[in-house]
């Protein structure tokens, strides 16, 4: 079998393949972290903004859209504190002269430990079959319990660490847990330094005086700003939320993992605006809520875990993240935050504006607290496309690759396939197409085997394909294929909408969230 990494690789080669993604710039030989989605790409990557806007805008009437602008006044990231604490701690290995982030060396170096506790207990498990007692397992035996009082000693002092800004203690941790470099196999690490992730560039000619600005590094802010034009000309109770999709842009230090980080990536983001005091109720409903958004798309729910934040950021009272299983481990992809009233009154004292809110229950004003959900378009697009894709071996020693996305995500719809190139089928064939493509995306195709152009399918993960054949011009049936099940049957043309429709129609998803 293929190893993960294997099976990484190759998903890569496929997203290039099959159009979904293209390294930036490529015929330059590419841009570090920087990616462009092809023609399949771009419609997943709608797709999933989609359903993310359907289910926070329009199952939510509280909660409304905007699209703030990337650049923004620069004392907005003072304000939030970007400037000053925007920080990743980085270090160099000095033979292989690679540069890794200092708290990603040792959040691996506490995975091990894990990765240890979980081979014992397979091995034991396989060794007392059915009358093995997993949680008594782990509580007692010797070495699982020394693995684990290891772990929990690392994490504290990582933990210390962060919150303390030690930088030096990063460093003897990574000393003392002899973390090496992976390429180099080497301890020889530079010290560990803080490196600001935000670009900046400057605004208005050099004559006039250019403003240093920065590209944002999350969309947050557009919101927070816009907090009160939208209260007031919304009329929005809290209560409410503001929701928005746009780039943001963050200088990674190490960014070699495909797009699951990016240095120009998408953000969907929301921020939900309450009574302080009822923070913690909210931030129940949101993970929640934003837990069964991931879960409604069928990629299987044992691949969604949460991971509570040991390290707050500077401005939240509780965090999670909701991790996903990539090839490469559970990772982040989206996080839900209490944020307090941290924003707006930052952007009250700097701006020197009243961001209150008047409550007219309560009849006074007050600044709102916040619970956001922070999710990646890209690091989801990544998940689900690892949850996805398979190599499947077919009966006869045949094998397929198959990407079995979620319906309503894939990128094309139906596959209009004529059997022959002549007797009228493709007159046929577009004539059906013609009575889809209002409602479906379709793509049409008549080159090759008919086998082949079911394969073809099959990778950029097509559910359906129709194939026009003689009998059509006289019965006006069609063949249709299911990619999941590869099963054949005939039906009548006048049914296709309603077979379709049942499947790739995103309220079926919707239905399961409310
Ligand atoms: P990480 O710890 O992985 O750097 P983060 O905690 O800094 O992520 P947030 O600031 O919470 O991330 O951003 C919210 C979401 O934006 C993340 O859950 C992720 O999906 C996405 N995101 C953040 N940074 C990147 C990136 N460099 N490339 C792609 N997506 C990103």
């Amino acid at each position: 079998m293929a190893s993960q990494e294997e099976i990484f690789k190759k998903l890569i080669a496929h997203c290039k393949e099959y159009g979904f993604v293209f390294p930036s710039s490529e015929i330059y030989d590419g841009l570090a972290a920087v990616y462009d989605y092809g023609q399949n790409g771009v419609e997943l990557k709608n797709n999933i903004k989609s359903y993310w806007w359907g289910a926070m805008t329009m199952l939510h009437d509280n909660v409304a859209g905007i699209d703030s602008a990337i650049f923004m006044h620069p004392n907005t990231w003072k304000a939030s504190g970007h400037v000053d604490a925007f920080n990743d701690p980085l270090i160099d290995n000095r033979d292989s002269k690679k540069r890794y982030r200092a708290d990603v060396l040792i959040e691996e170096a506490m995975a091990k430990f894990d990765e240890k506790i979980a081979k014992e207990v397979d091995k034991a498990s396989k060794r007392f079959g059915e009358s093995f007692d997993r949680e008594l397992y782990i509580k007692t035996n010797p070495r699982v319990v020394e693995y684990a009082q290891k772990r929990d000693a690392l994490h504290e002092r990582f933990a210390s660490a962060m919150n303390n800004n030690n930088l030096e203690e990063l460093k003897r941790i990574i000393i003392d847990y002899e973390v090496v470099c992976p390429i180099s196999g080497t301890k020889n690490w530079t010290d560990v330094r803080q490196f600001n992730l935000m670009f900046s560039t400057e605004i208005g000619s050099v004559a006039d005086g250019a403003t240093k600005i920065y590209l944002r590094p999350e969309t947050a802010q557009g919101i927070f700003v816009n907090f009160l034009n939208v209260q007031k000309t919304g009329r929005m109770k809290i209560p409410f939320g503001i929701a928005q999709i746009g780039k943001a842009f963050r200088n990674e230090i190490v960014a070699r993992q495909f797009i699951f980080r990016m240095r120009e990536f998408e953000q969907m983001e929301m921020q939900f605006f309450v009574r302080p005091g009822e923070e913690m109720q909210w931030f129940e409903y949101w993970k929640e809520f934003r837990m069964k958004w991931h879960k409604a798309l069928g990629l299987g729910d044992h691949k969604y875990r949460f991971h509570d934040h040991d390290k707050l950021a500077h401005y939240a009272n509780a965090a999670t993240d909701i991790e996903f299983e990539m090839p490469f481990g559970f990772k982040e992809v989206e996080g839900i935050h209490s944020r307090t009233d941290f924003d707006l009154s930052q952007h009250e004292q700097h701006s020197g504006k009243n961001i209150k809110y008047f409550d007219p229950e309560l009849n006074e004003s007050y600044v709102p607290y916040v619970v956001e959900t922070s999710i990646g378009v890209d690091r989801m697009f990544l998940s689900i496309m690892a949850a996805s894709y398979e190599e499947q071996p077919l009966e006869g020693g045949d094998s397929r690759v198959v990407l079995h996305l979620p319906p309503i995500l894939a990128p094309n719809k139906v596959a209009i396939l004529p059997l022959l190139k002549k007797d009228g089928l493709p007159e046929k064939a577009k004539e059906v197409m013609h009575l889809l493509k209002f409602d479906f995306k379709t793509i049409y195709d008549e080159k090759d085997s008919i086998g082949k152009r079911y394969r073809r399918q099959d990778a950029i993960g097509t559910p359906f394909c129709i194939t026009i054949d003689h009998q059509t011009l006289e019965d006006r049936t069609v063949t249709i294929r299911h990619r999941d099940t590869m099963e054949q049957s005939r039906v009548p043309i006048a049914d296709l909408h309603g077979i379709i429709d049942q499947k790739v129609n995103p309220k079926s998803v919707f239905k399961k969230l409310m």
